[in-house]
């Protein structure tokens, strides 16, 4: 027996099945037109903004980092609540001003950005998070060509990284950002060339559970941002201090104490710098507003034995939930929290296999699992799928195709 991951809390039972938004998992398969379907949860995206409101300085700023799930209906309600978006490619830059954002809010961080990306980002009055210094003269050439000021930012590769993050995007050699050592020239030079200087974006890390290394980082980002300001000797108007906050996925994680951070925020805000007095702050958080409001529905349509081995089969897979896979980013693979969608809350009575339809054993979605008994027909819910599942997973692999994605 292996364990499951925590189901995330928010989601009741009705007529014996999962509910999402008080509909019932095979009424909203029968809505979508079938499975495999993502399902979001509108009221769940709106309490977790609205508690990580309450848990954080009103000064911070929150932007949603697209990239964890760019469903259109979705994108359109995140930008509804939060206070900026930031984005990593033209296409979500595309995605983004098709949603009606507003381009002032909106940051585009990212390596490889290619000279019509950045072309479209200046023309679109969107301030680029610039990652070296080929990109920041490019984008002068660029502004310089059309006509208009490109407004610019950098992101900072800094020589520090988040504790006991998920994925580690700072410290040392990075294709992210300008080492920190280089910045103030160049944003000297970003000034110089007549540039809107907007700030620094400090990124170190994803999924972290623990609060106190956020804490941790967070003050390392003020005083490094205080730093590089002091040394370029102008005012910081932005500074984007990163995200990493985390959500339980596996068995034994634990909710990331959020007002333990905002504590301590505020503190750090009561006495900041004069370098930062005036400067603006944001975090940027994809998984942490998105995730838990995700469920993965997919419809058993075989089970079988082997060598004593239960295996429930379903028609989705790793091609819309690689992560739940342990294909994504990890190094062991643990269970995602899994449920019998159609016997939600029935007691488990035996340990079952599920897996996808593809024809590879990477493709499980839940290993040794104790479940209540389900038959051919039957829907299993993966959780913790709104963020990096449908956009973040190979939906062409074996000619499967995307999954259906719904917002109720
Ligand atoms: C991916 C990414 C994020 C979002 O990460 P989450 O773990 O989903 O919060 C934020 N900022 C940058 C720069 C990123 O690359």
């Amino acid at each position: 027996m292996k364990p499951l991951g925590p189901i995330p809390a928010g989601f009741d039972s009705l007529d014996g099945e999962l509910a999402i938004g008080g509909q019932s998992a095979s009424s909203l398969v029968e809505r979508a037109g079938g499975t495999p379907l993502f399902v979001y949860s509108s009221s769940m995206l709106k309490e977790r903004v609205a508690s990580l409101r309450r848990a954080m300085p009103a000064r911070l700023r929150i932007h949603y980092a697209m990239k964890a799930n760019p469903y259109a209906p979705l994108l359109e309600l995140m930008g509804s609540l939060v206070d900026g978006l930031d984005i990593a490619s033209g296409g979500e830059l595309k995605m983004a001003l098709a949603a009606g954002l507003d381009p002032a809010a909106i940051s585009f961080a990212g390596p490889g950005k290619r000279d019509e990306e950045l072309e479209a980002a200046i023309a679109g009055g969107i301030t680029l998070n610039l990652e070296s210094v080929g990109e920041a003269r490019r984008a002068f050439a660029i502004g310089d060509r059309i006509g208009k000021t490109p407004r610019l930012a950098i992101r900072v590769n800094p020589d520090f990284e988040l504790r006991g993050s998920g994925m580690k995007m700072g410290g040392g050699a990075k294709p992210f950002g300008v080492d920190a050592a280089k910045v103030p020239d160049l944003a000297r030079e970003v000034i110089t060339a007549g540039a809107d200087w907007r700030g620094l974006h400090i990124f170190t890390g994803s999924q972290a559970l623990d609060a106190d290394a956020i804490i941790e980082t967070q003050a390392n980002v003020l005083t490094l941002a205080a730093n590089l300001a002091n040394e370029i000797g102008a005012d910081l108007l932005h500074l984007n201090m990163g995200g990493g906050f985390g959500i339980p996925y596996f068995n034994g994680d634990q909710p990331l104490d959020i007002t333990a951070i905002g504590t301590a925020l505020e503190e750090r805000f009561a006495s900041l710098p004069e370098e930062l007095e005036n400067t603006e702050f944001a975090i940027e958080l994809g998984r942490y507003l998105v995730g838990e409001a995700g469920v993965y529905l997919t419809r058993i349509v075989d089970r079988k034995e082997s060598h004593g081995t239960t295996y429930l089969v379903t028609d989705g897979g790793l091609h819309h939930q690689l992560a739940a896979s342990g294909n994504f980013g990890t190094v062991v693979r643990r269970n995602y929290p899994a449920a019998i969608a159609t016997r939600f809350g029935e007691e488990p009575v035996e340990e079952a296999n599920i897996v996808g339809c593809l024809c590879t054993p990477l493709d499980r979605l839940a290993d040794q699992a104790m479940l209540p008994h389900a038959e051919v027909g039957e829907l299993v819910a993966v959780f913790c799928a709104g963020a990096y599942g449908a956009s973040a997973s190979p939906s062409a692999f074996l000619g499967q195709g995307p999954a259906r994605e719904l917002l109720v």
